[in-house]
């Protein structure tokens, strides 16, 4: 999945997301991506926030949603997203190693964060201050 979430110069939030789906998956199946809440959900408001990984898994949760309503109750981006890792891995803690899922945060105030369990998720970050490519949430520019 290439998920992107922005601030323009107003300070307006969009985002959008592409998916080629899962490996092997069934014909006919719809991953996380097209449905507005799971794979991606922005609130002008609020913040944006989109995800990756196994999409069922963060439809469960409606994940994208879930991480803006928490950065509506205060979570910082990186902490939101986290939590939203959490409550999928809560619900099949057997299979806690196995699902990879993460999520990407934008919060009003320009802020960003992500999360995911596994090692090596990367993501990039670009303003007018600075381009970086963060990974495992350590930057690399
Ligand atoms: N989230 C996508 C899906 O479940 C897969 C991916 O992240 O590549 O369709």
């Amino acid at each position: 999945t290439i998920g992107m979430i922005a601030m323009d110069a107003n300070g307006d939030l969009s985002g959008a997301c592409t998916t080629s789906g899962m490996a092997f998956k069934l014909h006919g199946r719809v991953g996380d991506s097209p449905i507005i809440g799971a794979g991606l959900y922005v609130d002008n408001e609020i913040g944006a926030a989109t995800s990756t990984g196994v999409g069922e898994e963060v439809i469960k949760i409606v994940g994208s949603h879930l991480v803006v309503e928490l950065m509506r109750q205060g979570y910082p981006p990186e902490a939101a997203c986290k939590e939203a890792v959490t409550r999928i891995v809560k619900r099949s803690p057997s299979k806690a190693k196995e699902i990879q899922v993460g999520f990407l945060a934008l919060n009003k105030k320009g802020e960003v964060g992500a999360y995911c369990l596994q090692q090596g998720f990367s993501y990039a970050v670009l303003n007018n201050e600075k381009n970086n490519v963060l990974i495992n949430g350590k930057s690399y520019f």
